[in-house]
């Protein structure tokens, strides 16, 4: 098994190598709830089903190009496994291994803010539910292997600069702490797949992949809001007892409803976690449709998601979101209780009093402030958190935004900021413009005196504070510029700065000086480009 910083990741496949046929499948999904009795990819409304089968489409020419081996490690496969062709051809879904039973689940959502009835896994297929020699559950899913019921129009494909987005993401987000679907490989198919990129009527042939996605489930909000939106309760009742089981085994007793009940708050509370860490790291998911948010409080969907690199709570990287920016940075919490919101509205009919409902969705608030006000004040280096700390947070955050500061070097550099004698020498790196910076030197001073006032009363060693902040803060994200060179070379045949940043990725908290070129602030040619400040739905 390759240990956690061993040099990756060699992605050459060695054809004598053979995939051991040792999956140990337990499908409950399909297992235990109902399926749609037409097989096969035919576009339609299904009814009274979660799920169809429906096999992935062969690809000429399946080629690993990442995978990560930290989620081989869970699924109990060796770097020489992942080698094998055999792996390649299972991974791009040419072929399956014995227990494996290929369905795409029925789910719909709001996008947007408004309902849009069914959607469905269009181009994402479900293996099957591994088993590990630990007893944990994984679910195997590709994305982009070909059309299922719910492709609607679409060909059921997804292009390798997406899939490079979704599988560098994951992981990068596993290692920085936050609450992920993984990624297990990332595969070409050697297939063009044609994407109008810009939505501006030039499209052209991108390359084809396929990424395995791993969680231990890919239950979405969507999944109950479709037979809810149906009037269908005896399948909502099922998928929510199910999900209870199978999911939530730790919530136990003997009354259904109380259990449904902590359930749900449960969920609410799970996603609170989930959003408050998007904030303290400056991530943007970019679609939060409630198709887009599962039930285990994971993120989920990497599509037009992006980075903070300016502190700016008002930006989307999302160009189809560039007028109402509804998905903006800084309203993220707001959007994930109006999802929670719609949940509770699908799951109405099964409670008796919409009160527990309530008591779940005033959970997602309390968790939030609580999670959200903690991490914050984590990040400017304050262990215990007293009255006039959230002021003193608030004004720098406005500060950030006005001088227009990077959120990440700003945070590494507060923590060498010296208590006793603050000033602002450290934290100039950060700051993206001279003018900007030159207009607000006086205020970012008042502030330094308050926030060394501060930090001395709590009177811990310096290198303790900055250890602290350190492991908060992180030195290295997936700027979307760093994903996008990495894209660019790919497309050209180099894999080699995919690799790299999965590698720096591992340990984002780490200095890693021999990778310091990531670390950097967005270099100014990326400010306005597509795939660095602009991102479409287009995947
Ligand atoms: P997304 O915006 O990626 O979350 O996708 C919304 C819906 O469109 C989901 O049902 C997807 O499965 C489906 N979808 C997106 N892209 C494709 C595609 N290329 N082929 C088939 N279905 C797709
Ligand atoms: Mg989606």
């Amino acid at each position: 098994m390759t240990a956690a910083h061993d040099p990756p990741i060699l992605c050459s496949t060695d054809p004598s190598r053979l995939l051991p046929v040792n999956f140990n499948f337990d499908n409950r999904f399909i297992n235990e709830l109902p399926g749609d009795p037409e097989e096969g990819p035919r576009r339609r409304q299904v009814h009274g089903a979660c799920w169809s089968r429906v096999l992935p489409t062969p690809v000429v020419a399946p080629r690993l190009l990442a995978w990560s081996p930290e989620v081989a490690n869970l699924l109990d496969l060796s770097a020489e496994e992942v080698a094998s062709a055999e792996f390649a051809e299972v991974f791009a879904g040419n072929r399956q291994l014995p227990g494996m039973r290929p369905y795409a689940a029925c789910y719909g959502g709001h996008q947007f803010g408004n309902w849009a009835g069914q959607l469905g896994d269009g181009r994402a297929i479900n293996l099957g539910e591994a088993i590990n020699h630990a007893g944990q559950r994984w679910d195997l899913q590709l994305k982009g292997a070909g059309p299922t019921p719910y492709a609607r129009r679409a060909d059921g494909r997804a292009v390798l600069r997406s899939s490079i987005r979704e599988f560098l993401c994951s992981e990068a987000m596993h290692h920085l702490g936050v609450p992920t679907t993984r990624a297990l490989s990332l595969m070409a198919t050697g297939e063009p797949v044609l994407r109008d990129m810009m939505y501006d009527g030039n499209p052209r042939h991108e390359p084809g992949a396929v990424v395995c996605r791993v969680a231990p489930s890919f239950i979405r909000f969507g999944n109950f809001e479709i037979p809810s939106s149906r009037g269908d309760l005896e399948l909502l009742a099922g998928l929510v007892d199910f999900t209870l089981a199978r999911d939530f085994p730790e919530i136990v007793g003997d009354d259904l409803n109380d259990k449904r009940a902590r359930w749900f708050a449960e969920v609410c509370a799970r996603t609170a976690r989930m959003v408050a860490h998007w904030m303290r790291v400056g991530f943007v998911h970019g679609v939060m449709n409630t198709d887009n948010m599962s039930i285990l409080g994971l993120t989920i969907d990497y599509g037009p998601y992006g980075w903070i690199d300016n502190y700016d709570p008002d930006w989307t990287p999302n160009t189809t979101d560039e007028e109402n920016r509804r998905y903006r940075f800084g309203q993220q919490a707001q959007i994930a209780h109006w999802n929670l919101s719609r949940l509770a509205q699908a799951l109405e009919p099964l409670f008796p009093a919409a009160e527990p409902l309530r008591a779940g969705l005033d959970c997602f608030v309390q968790v939030f402030i609580e999670e959200h006000s903690r991490m914050m004040a984590a990040k400017f280096g304050i262990a215990a958190p007293r009255d006039g700390d959230g002021e003193l947070i608030a004004e720098a955050l406005g500060l950030l935004q006005q001088a227009e500061v990077d959120m990440t070097l700003f945070f590494r550099a507060l923590a060498l900021v010296e208590p006793s004698a603050p000033s602002l020498e450290p934290l100039r790196e950060a700051f993206y413009r001279e003018d900007p910076m030159r207009r607000h030197e006086a205020a970012f001073h008042a502030w330094l005196a308050r926030y060394g006032e501060r930090i001395r009363a709590a009177g811990e060693p310096p290198e303790a504070r900055r250890d602290r902040m350190n492991a908060v803060n992180p030195r290295y994200v997936l700027r979307n510029y760093l994903a996008q060179e990495a894209i660019d070379l790919a497309e050209q045949g180099d894999l080699s700065r995919v690799h790299e940043l999965l590698e720096v990725m591992r340990r984002p908290y780490d200095e890693q000086p021999e990778y310091a070129r990531h670390a950097g602030k967005r270099p100014d040619w990326a400010r306005n480009q597509p795939g660095c400040s602009m991102l479409s739905c287009s995947s």
